[in-house]
């Protein structure tokens, strides 16, 4: 009898024990996520996803640890992401650059449609056209005419070649016939410093990076790039509306992981970003910087994967035409 109950729950210990671990390695997250922001850290993206982390950690359970890693216009990151484990504990917040980047860089070491698993899209953001305060120009006009008077020696900062700054001013350069000599940095953050601190003397960068400053009057601010004016910045006119009729940049967010997560993983990275998306303190900073979260329906694997491919189609297109390369 003793022996038989020995057996029982032997038999019972080796069921559980078998079902333990299983049940364990799938209850994801069970540790905290690193999300890789491929730019330095006090710039527009990573004010984007720091406020992004700290919501999706809350719906997660676990914390999700921010990495900067900048450089090359963000593809030193993202191939970093792409060669990660698709456990889900490594994932990304990039932007636009990510769909400029083919066309950019003959050696990029990874396909930003095919090489990912697209969790959704997060925000739009407004760019601006700032100043460093030494700048004498009073408002876009005079800017324009400084900058084509001086020949090219004005100096722009921006985060990389393809980078949303970058891109910006190029287009810019290009409708107006005007040049400027680029100062590369490993992201805005960084750049903001310099500009603050005089070093270069205009920048074209997101409203989550340059609102507050231009509110302080420690920049100079001159337009916005959307259609739209941008309630952040009111005094602030659109470049389509006077100097360049029909201009309109903006830099689009999203998260994306290494192809092939889970499932369960999948699901639960779009669930909590659609609830950061809600999340009332995301929607309040969103807003005091000039931006807001895209709807629910753009915040899906599906849409960000088919914005991405018309996105990388699109600026292939732009960027011939410009002969733009980074290498
Ligand atoms: N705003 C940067 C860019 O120009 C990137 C960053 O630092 O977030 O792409």
């Amino acid at each position: 009898m003793a022996t038989i109950k020995l057996a029982l729950s032997a038999g019972i210990m080796a069921l559980a024990a078998a079902i333990a671990p299983a049940s364990a390695q799938t209850a994801y997250p069970a540790k905290s996520i690193t999300l890789v922001v491929p730019a330095a850290a006090g710039g527009p993206t990573d004010t984007v996803a720091r406020l992004i982390a700290e919501s999706m950690g809350k719906t997660l359970g676990q914390s999700v640890i921010v990495e900067n890693v900048g450089g090359a216009g963000g593809t030193i990151g993202m191939a970093r992401v792409s060669k990660a484990a698709p456990d889900g504990y490594t994932v990304a917040i990039w932007h636009i650059a990510h769909a400029t980047a083919p066309a950019l860089y003959d050696s990029l070491k990874y396909n930003p449609v095919n090489d990912f698993d697209h969790i959704g899209r997060i925000t739009d953001v407004p760019m601006t056209l700032v100043s460093k305060t030494a700048v004498a120009a009073k408002d876009v006009k005079e800017l324009i005419d400084w900058i084509r008077g001086e020949k090219g020696k004005v100096t722009y900062g921006h985060a990389g070649i393809g980078s949303a700054s970058h891109l910006c001013t190029l287009v810019l350069m290009r409708e107006l016939k005007i040049e400027m000599t680029g100062v590369g940095y490993r992201g805005t953050g960084p750049a903001m410093n310099d500009l603050l601190g005089g070093q270069f003397d205009v920048m074209c960068d997101q409203t989550t990076n340059t609102t507050n400053q231009i509110k302080e009057g420690r920049i100079k601010g001159y337009a916005v790039t959307t259609k739209a004016k941008v309630s952040s910045v009111p005094n602030l006119p659109t470049l389509d509306s006077g100097a360049i009729p029909g201009f309109e940049v903006s830099a689009w967010h999203a998260m994306w992981a290494p192809k092939g997560l889970p499932k369960q993983a999948t699901d639960k990275l779009v669930a909590a970003l659609q609830a950061a998306l809600k999340d009332p303190k995301v929607i309040g900073r969103f807003a005091d910087l000039g931006t807001e979260p895209v709807a629910t329906n753009l915040a899906t694997p599906d849409a960000l994967k088919s914005q991405i491919a018309s996105e990388v189609k699109r600026w292939d297109a732009v960027i011939k035409a410009a002969g733009v390369k980074a290498n």
